[in-house]
């Protein structure tokens, strides 16, 4: 038996808070009756569902999306600003995003239904390698970018190696182009290193998730992920 928020939360439908929430709004059903106990214990026999919709007859779906700048990697926002969500109208699932660009941030996004399948990528120890390309202030030089490779502490956080390159550098106007590949998800995480290593991040776009990629994707659009790159993810 489990708890009724639990058992929401792992279908991926909301977080457990979100989902004690919509057991006190009376959104919830077990076996046909609006439950509104928040310790209730359902087994795996009992049918829950969400605004009528058991959570069962949910399919896994998968998506990669070009995230835009400009736009929330959340299913709503408080200050009614567009969200990732919002370009999938016609998509029935409840899909959410697998962890979390910034607002000003663009690139690669996965969202899905599938709790465990979210859960597992944005766990810190399934390190997903994962590729950003940053337009910074200033000339960048290797030796400037050398202690990222070594892993640092910055502002009371701790960042794991990760690899960098230099595409090009602006000398007129003095912004660089460079490319980091981390393994973690912290927040702000690529930002904050850059900021290290004194070469503050203007424009960031993440390029690479595992062995995805965007492909001929533009700004807005998605497309289903085959189960060959769910499996190659995983
Ligand atoms: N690092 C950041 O600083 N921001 C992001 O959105 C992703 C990684």
């Amino acid at each position: 038996m489990e708890r009724v928020q639990k058992v929401i939360a792992q279908a991926g439908i909301a977080s457990r808070r979100k989902a004690e929430q919509l057991i006190l709004d009376g959104r919830v059903a077990i076996n046909g009756q609006v439950i509104r106990e928040l310790g209730t214990k359902v087994s795996k026999k009992d049918e829950v569902a969400v605004d009528g919709v058991p959570i069962s007859s949910e399919q896994y779906v998968y998506f990669m999306f070009y995230k835009p700048r400009g736009v929330i990697s959340a299913v709503t926002d408080d200050k009614k600003r567009k969200v990732v969500t919002d370009y999938f109208s016609d998509v029935s699932e409840r899909i959410y995003p697998v962890g979390r660009l910034d607002y000003d941030t663009s690139g690669l996004l996965l969202l899905t239904n599938d709790g465990d399948f979210a859960q597992r990528l944005t766990h810190p120890k399934h390190e997903v390698e994962k590729k950003y390309v940053a337009k910074v202030k200033g000339v960048a030089l290797p030796q400037d970018l050398k202690p990222l490779t070594r892993g640092i502490r910055y502002k009371g956080e701790k960042y794991a190696p990760a690899r960098f390159d230099i595409l090009s550098t602006d000398h007129q106007a003095k912004t660089s182009i460079v490319q980091l590949t981390i393994h973690e998800g912290k927040n702000h995480q690529v930002k904050h290193m850059l900021e290290a290593v004194k070469l503050p991040v203007q424009k960031l776009k993440r390029e690479q998730y595992g062995p995805l990629t965007l492909g001929n994707l533009r700004p807005g659009e998605f497309r289903e992920l085959s189960k060959k790159e769910i499996n190659a993810i995983l």
